[in-house]
């Protein structure tokens, strides 16, 4: 190298390093990453869409027409496996992401032995916290159960009830029958928790006027003896929304000057998908991404908040397209009005009207042959999801979960935590880190 091309080169790349530099001290200096980096979380909002992965997510792009949401806020990934198995159950994915501890499936809030866990819900209580669980399946299922009790058995939903109270401050979802005692036709052997509750200062209600009007920090909201209705159905009752329900706990715990932990479910993704009703999926993923963005909104102007939204596992092993074909129809489900369940119920009890009421909810003039297996099947609301999925070429694969890795989603104060690829048992001590409390079992 000559003198003069060696001089070229030195200078060249002290340019490259002075300019690197400036733009790596911009890049720090900037607003986003001061808050991001700078603060702790004083507040987290978990959002669990039940059952939903990947193909979900893309389908209802298709079916909303644009850009998701979930689009922008996606950081990475997690592993949904538990202590026993490729294809976890809620039980023990909700374990899993409330204690940072894989189980087997079935249980709720303990290891694999028995041995009681620390929740995060717990955690943040412990430090002054309120705290919060909204589903629209029982507020005793699964998902909502693993972050605030400890059973060897998920089903044992009586058990779970005796422990949220007082434990976590609001509580909104269904399930009424598992706080009520047998005397009033509820599943308590002797006690009635809603009574209890309303001495613990609860405010209790029942339904979506109610849950509207209601003032108090500690509240008790149970909308239906069991889970609530699919949110295609739900303007038929008095139940609240995901998105409302989401509202209403945000302004009640946000009173706190400590700030908050709230998990926010939206269970019907993962019923839909069991059920293979692609119509009832896409509209309780559009409901859930209301509720979701009520959560984006608080956070943005609150600016102490860290929201995360994840899937538990996938359900159904839904596909985008299939068939042999290479297209999609997901447009075809914003029309349907009616679960398959509903249009199962409006069938004679000869079933020979199947074409009529497939045509009046969904707009689809079935075939004579899907008729006729509609007449024979032994599973009504199956067979005809079955035949609406395949006009919708949407594929199912399975009647329970898979194993597939699920996306991961973060916005808000400590959202870089989340970045790459998870172990669904990093999430709590993640979430622990950004509000910088102490956690560990
Ligand atoms: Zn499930």
């Amino acid at each position: 190298m000559t003198g003069l091309s060696k001089k070229w080169t030195e200078i060249t790349i002290a340019t490259i390093l002075f300019l690197t530099s400036f733009l790596i001290h911009d890049h720090q200096s900037s607003p986003v990453h001061a808050q991001t980096r700078e603060k702790h979380a004083q507040n987290v909002i978990l959002l669990i869409p039940d059952g939903f992965s990947s193909s979900q997510a893309t389908n209802y792009r298709w079916f909303k027409g644009k850009e998701t949401i979930f689009d922008a806020m996606l950081v990475g990934m997690q592993r949904t496996y538990s202590a026993n198995s490729k294809v976890t159950d809620s039980a023990a994915a909700a374990t899993a992401m409330a204690t940072g501890t894989k189980t087997n499936n079935g249980l709720i809030g303990v290891d694999s032995e028995g041995k009681k866990l620390t929740t995060i819900l717990e955690a943040a209580n412990r430090c002054g916290k309120s705290t919060g669980l909204v589903s629209t399946s029982t507020i005793t299922h699964a998902t909502p159960a693993a972050f605030a009790t400890h059973v060897g058995a998920r089903a044992k939903e009586s058990d779970i009830a005796r422990q949220l109270i007082p434990k976590v401050d609001v509580l909104l979802g269904g399930g009424k029958q598992f706080f009520l005692p047998q005397s009033a036709g509820g599943k308590q052997p002797q006690r009635n928790l809603i009574k209890e509750a309303k001495n613990k200062d609860y405010q209790f209600i029942e339904t979506r006027h109610q849950l509207q009007h209601t003032r108090g920090s500690k509240l008790l909201g149970l909308f239906s003896n069991s889970h609530l209705s699919p949110e295609l159905h739900r303007p038929e009752t008095k139940e609240p929304s995901l998105s409302e329900m989401t509202t209403r706990a945000i302004h009640t715990l946000s009173t706190n000057k400590k700030g908050f932990f709230l998990m926010i479910e939206g269970s019907q993704i993962d019923f839909a998908g069991h059920a293979h009703d692609s119509t009832w999926s896409m509209n309780e993923i559009a409901a859930f991404e209301k509720a979701a963005q009520k959560a984006i909104h608080f956070a943005k102007k609150d600016g102490h908040t860290l929201v995360v939204i994840t899937g538990d596992h996938e359900t159904g092993g839904m596909s985008v397209g299939g068939y042999n074909q290479y297209k999609a129809n997901i447009e075809l489900l914003r029309n349907i009005t009616a679960t398959g369940e509903t249009m199962a119920k409006k069938l004679t009890p000869a079933r020979d009207n199947a074409q009529q009421i497939i045509k009046a909810y969904a707009g689809i003039d079935i075939t004579a042959e899907e008729a006729a297996k509609i007449q024979a099947s032994p599973h009504l609301a199956t067979t005809i999801n079955d035949i609406i999925s395949n006009y919708a070429l949407i594929g199912w694969t399975t009647h329970v979960h898979t194993g597939q890795d699920v996306p991961l989603y973060a916005f808000g104060v400590g959202s870089y935590l989340f970045n790459g690829l998870h172990e669904n048992t990093d999430l709590p001590k993640l979430m622990a880190q950004a509000m910088e409390i102490p956690f560990s079992q």
